[in-house]
C-alpha cells in the first residue's frame, strides 16, 4: 500500500509496525450547527473509502471521527443565555441528520466521538501542554499555545509561517477575538472563558469555567481513542492552521510523532469556486436526491475522482455518473443471468485475462487510492461482460469467480445494492409475457409491456442471452 503523505509531500510505503496491528484512522468530523453539504460529504466518502480499501487489503481498522458540538457558530444559532440541554438538543439534531446522510451514502458508521463527551481528555491534554510550558494562561481566563517557543511549529506539514495569520486563517482557526496578553499574535487558543452571551455553555476546569478551543478537541480525541494514529484525514482547508496545531499540541516538548500519514482531500467546487452557504446555492444531499439521482449515483460521483484532485459539482457530472453506473448495473445483472444459464458450459479457460485485470485493479487501489485508473480497468471488465456472447468460453466456476470478485470489490464501492437486482414476481410475470409476444413478433404488445416495466422503475435490455432487468 502506498499513500501520499502531506508530511513529506511524497507518496510513501504504508506500513504497520506489527503484522497484527490495528490501523488507527482519524477524520475531522463536522461542526453540527447545520446540515453537511456535498463538499463535506466528499471528504467523508474518501475517509470511508480509505477505511474500506485497507480492510479489503486485509488490515484491521479502527476509524474514529469527532463531532464538534461546542463552538461559537453553534452558540450563535441558539438564543442568548441558552442552557446546555438546549445546545445538546440542537447539535444532536444535526448530528443525526449527518449520520443519516452517511447511511444514505452507504458509509460505514465511524466510532463517533462528540467533543462534549470527551471534555476530561481535552482538559487533561491542555494541562499537559501547560506543564511542558508550551501553554500559558491569560488574564481573561484563556489558555494559549505559545508557538514561538515551539521550534518545530509548522514543520510537520511543511507550513511556512508568515509573520501574521491572514484574516481568513484566523477565521479558519476560529479565533477572531483579541487578547492583549498574547505572547505572539499567532498563538492559538486551547481554552476559552465562557462566552458573554452564553454563560451556561461552559465546563469546570482548573483554569476556571470555560470551553475548549477548536484544535485541541481532535488531538485529545484521537489520542484517547486510538492506540496509534496511522492515518489522519481531513479536507485540504484544514492543513493549516487546524492540523498544524493538532500536531503542535501532540508533539510539543519532543513527544512522539502524531499521525504517520496525513491525507488531505481536495474540495468540491461549484462552477469553479468555493461552495458557500452565503450564496444560498449550497448543494445538500436530499436536494440532489430530489433531483432524481439515487444515493448510489451520488456515492459513485463522489468516489470516482482521485481524492487529490478537485471535483466539480454540476448536473453534467451527475448525469455521467448515472449513465456509467447503469452500464455497470447492466453488466452485473447480465453476470447473474449468465450464472443461472451457465450449467451447460464446459470450457475451462477464461477467454480474457481476468487475473491481469484483477491485479491491475488491486494495484490501482494500493497506489494512493488511484480510483480513476481502478475504474478504467473496472470498465474493461464490465464491457467484456456486456459484450459477452455464447461464442466465448465461460463456465459456471469462471462466472462465479468473477461474480465473487465484483461482490468483494463492492465492499469498497457499495454500488451493487441487492434490491436493484432482485426482481419482484409481478415484474417477472411481465417479462415472461413480453417474451411471449416477442416470440410471436407482436412488437406493439411487447413495447407496451416494456413501458409498464419501465414505469415501475426497471430497465429491460434485450441481450443475446435473454432479457436483462435491473432497477434504475
Ligand atoms: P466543517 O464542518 O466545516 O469542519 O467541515 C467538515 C469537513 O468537510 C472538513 O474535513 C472539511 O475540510 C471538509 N470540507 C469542507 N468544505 C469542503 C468542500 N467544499 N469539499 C470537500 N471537503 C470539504
Ligand atoms: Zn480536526
Amino acid at each position: 500500500m502506498r499513500i501520499y503523505n502531506s508530511r513529506s509531500g511524497k507518496i510513501e510505503e504504508f506500513k504497520v509496525r506489527k503484522e497484527e496491528e490495528e490501523v488507527g484512522i482519524y477524520i475531522c468530523g463536522p461542526t453540527v450547527y447545520n446540515k453537511v453539504h456535498i463538499g463535506n460529504l466528499r471528504t467523508f466518502i474518501v475517509g470511508d473509502m480509505t477505511r474500506k480499501v485497507l480492510k479489503y487489503k486485509g488490515y484491521k481498522v479502527k476509524y474514529v471521527m469527532n463531532i464538534t458540538d461546542i463552538d461559537d457558530k453553534i452558540m450563535k444559532s441558539l438564543k442568548e443565555g441558552a442552557k446546555m440541554e438546549e445546545m445538546k438538543e440542537y447539535t444532536e439534531k444535526y448530528k443525526n441528520l449527518f449520520v443519516k446522510d452517511m447511511e444514505t451514502l452507504k458509509m460505514e458508521k465511524p466510532q463517533i466521538e462528540k467533543v462534549t463527551d470527551n471534555m476530561d481528555s481535552v482538559i487533561e491534554m491542555i494541562k499537559k501542554i501547560v506543564k511542558k510550558e508550551y501553554g500559558y494562561k491569560t488574564r481573561d481566563g484563556s489558555v494559549y499555545y505559545d508557538i514561538t517557543k515551539d521550534k518545530n511549529y509548522g514543520k510537520g506539514l511543511k507550513i511556512k509561517m508568515n509573520k501574521m495569520l491572514t484574516a481568513d486563517q484566523r477565521e479558519g482557526s476560529r479565533q477572531i477575538f483579541k487578547n492583549d496578553d498574547l505572547r505572539s499574535e499567532n498563538d492559538f487558543v486551547l481554552w476559552k472563558p465562557p462566552h458573554i452571551d452564553y454563560p451556561l455553555l461552559a465546563w469546570d476546569s482548573i483554569y476556571g469555567k470555560g470551553r475548549p478551543g477548536w484544535h485541541i478537541e481532535c488531538s485529545a480525541i484521537a489520542k484517547k481513542h486510538l492506540s496509534h494514529l496511522h492515518i489522519h484525514l481531513g479536507g485540504e482547508d484544514l492543513k493549516f492552521p487546524h492540523h498544524t496545531n493538532e500536531i503542535a499540541q501532540c508533539e510539543c516538548g519532543g513527544d512522539d510523532r502524531f499521525g504517520d500519514f496525513w491525507m488531505h482531500v481536495k474540495f468540491v467546487k461549484l462552477n469553479g469556486s468555493k461552495i458557500s452557504k452565503s450564496f444560498g446555492n449550497t448543494p445538500y444531499l436530499d436536494d440532489i436526491i430530489n433531483l432524481g439521482y439515487s444515493p448510489e449515483v451520488i456515492r459513485y460521483y463522489l468516489l470516482n475522482k482521485n481524492y487529490r484532485k478537485p471535483l466539480d459539482f454540476d448536473i453534467q457530472h451527475l448525469d455521467n455518473s448515472k449513465n456509467t453506473l447503469n452500464l455497470y448495473y447492466l453488466s452485473y445483472a447480465k453476470l447473474q443471468l449468465l450464472i443461472t444459464l451457465s450449467s451447460s458450459y464446459s470450457q475451462l479457460e477464461l477467454p480474457f485475462d481476468f487475473n491481469k485485470l484483477k491485479n491491475d485493479m488491486d494495484f490501482s487501489l494500493s497506489n494512493d487510492f488511484d480510483i480513476e485508473s481502478f475504474f478504467t480497468h473496472f470498465t474493461k471488465l464490465s464491457t467484456f461482460i456486456r459484450n459477452y456472447s455464447y461464442s466465448e468460453s465461460l463456465n459456471t466456476s469462471h462466472l462465479n469467480y468473477i461474480y465473487d470478485y465484483l461482490n468483494h470489490l463492492d465492499s469498497i464501492l457499495n454500488i451493487f445494492v441487492p434490491d436493484k437486482f432482485t426482481i419482484p414476481v409481478e415484474i417477472q410475470k411481465l417479462i415472461s409475457s413480453r417474451e411471449l409476444f416477442r416470440s410471436q413478433s407482436d412488437f406493439v404488445q411487447s413495447d407496451n409491456i416494456r413501458s409498464i416495466i419501465n414505469s415501475h422503475g426497471y430497465s429491460i435490455i434485450d441481450d443475446i442471452i435473454g432479457p436483462i432487468v435491473f432497477k434504475l
